[in-house]
């Protein structure tokens, strides 16, 4: 069944006229969509904790930033933009006492709705609009006319007035230029967090990284295995997204491609599709989550270590070193 997609002739911002929306947190989300809702006419307040650089950049674009508990008080929508870990302490301790009935509760992505870390009392209902990519560019595309596709899912029971409000939401975003696609809030925070463990960022940084490993422990140059594991995987990856793996297969070398042909199920085999099965299960049954609301309990301990311990591999030194000699490259250093 193919998906239904939205676009702008599918959504009309009067059903954001009068209302008043509350985004949770000035970060990479939060500061780009408020600013897309206020250019797009919308009546947008900002609930942000004071003390931080995201309060000063909200005070820099002109917004008046208050606390979480006064801005959910003055809106009838709220969308949570807090990071997902923190969103469930901060959900029944400083939004939940100050809801109302008839109110709208957001997200961008369902992990806490999903998995009942944010439970919504009876006459609000759940919505979630959700851009398929990061803050900046969800600025920087609405800027240039366009915008990031979203994906919009109602929660449990939300009326169609909520779907209307959904579609407004995303059209003042600049979501429904690129196609707003129907979901559920399951579907959206199963796929998410597969794609991001399994290819985008687990995936793709081990494989990188056993690669860069192999040709370093067989001798040869760490500057050359960087390049080769690392700096030309965009190249690639662009190929990949303007036009598929045929496109990509038709732009390198017939060598390439045999050797594509021959290795690449040598590296995923059957048995690393067996593991992926058993990560869908970990994330369908809530275990994945469980664990990760575990570890920010005991204060993430061993999430800081393995980022710690990550950011002293050889493959980072090298590249950050190699980067700074390609001037071209906006290099970033966290
Ligand atoms: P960020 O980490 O960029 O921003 C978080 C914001 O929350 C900051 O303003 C921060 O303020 C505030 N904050 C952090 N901790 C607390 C706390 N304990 N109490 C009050 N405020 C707090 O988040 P993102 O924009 O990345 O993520 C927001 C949501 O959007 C998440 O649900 C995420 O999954 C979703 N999403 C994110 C995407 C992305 O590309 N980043 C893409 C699609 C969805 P301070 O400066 O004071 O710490
Ligand atoms: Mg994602």
């Amino acid at each position: 069944m193919a998906a239904t997609i939205y676009y702008d002739s599918d959504a009309d911002l009067s059903h954001l006229k009068d209302v008043t929306i509350a985004i949770l947190g000035y970060g990479s989300q939060g500061h780009a969509q408020a600013q897309n809702l206020r250019d797009s006419g919308c009546n947008v307040i900002i609930g942000q904790r004071p003390g931080s650089a995201n309060y000063d950049l909200a005070v820099s674009h002109k917004f008046e930033p208050m606390s979480v508990e006064e801005a959910v008080k003055q809106a009838d929508v709220i969308n949570i933009l807090l990071p997902d870990e923190v969103q469930g302490d901060v959900y029944r301790n400083q939004i939940l006492p100050n809801l109302s009935d008839g109110n709208v509760l957001m997200c961008s992505h369902g992990f806490n709705i999903h998995f009942g870390q944010v439970e919504p009392p009876s006459g609000v209902d759940t919505l979630l609009v959700a851009p398929k990519g990061p803050g900046h560019l969800v600025r920087s595309e609405y800027e240039k006319g366009g915008g990031v596709p979203c994906l919009i899912a109602l929660g449990d029971g939300a009326s169609e007035k909520t779907r209307q409000i959904g579609l407004a939401y995303a059209k003042a975003i600049g979501g429904t230029r690129g196609g707003v696609i129907e979901t559920t809030i399951a579907e959206e925070t199963e796929t998410d967090l597969f794609g991001e463990q399994v290819v985008l960022c687990g995936g793709v940084s081990e494989l990188v990284k056993a690669a860069f490993e192999t040709l370093v422990e067989a001798g040869y140059q760490p500057e050359m295995a960087y390049f080769e594991c690392m700096h030309e995987l965009k190249l690639i990856v662009d190929l990949f997204y303007e036009g598929g793996l045929s496109y990509m297969r038709y732009s390198v070398s017939n060598t390439a491609e045999y050797g594509d042909y021959v290795t690449g199920p040598r590296i995923i085999t059957a048995e690393t599709k067996q593991v992926m099965k058993q990560v869908l299960e970990e994330i369908q049954s809530g275990k994945f989550a469980r664990d990760w609301i575990l570890e920010n309990r005991a204060g993430a301990a061993s999430f800081k270590a393995t980022r710690r311990r990550n950011r002293d591999h050889e493959i980072e030194t090298v590249g950050r070193r190699l980067r700074k000699l390609m001037s071209w490259i906006d290099d970033k250093e966290v």
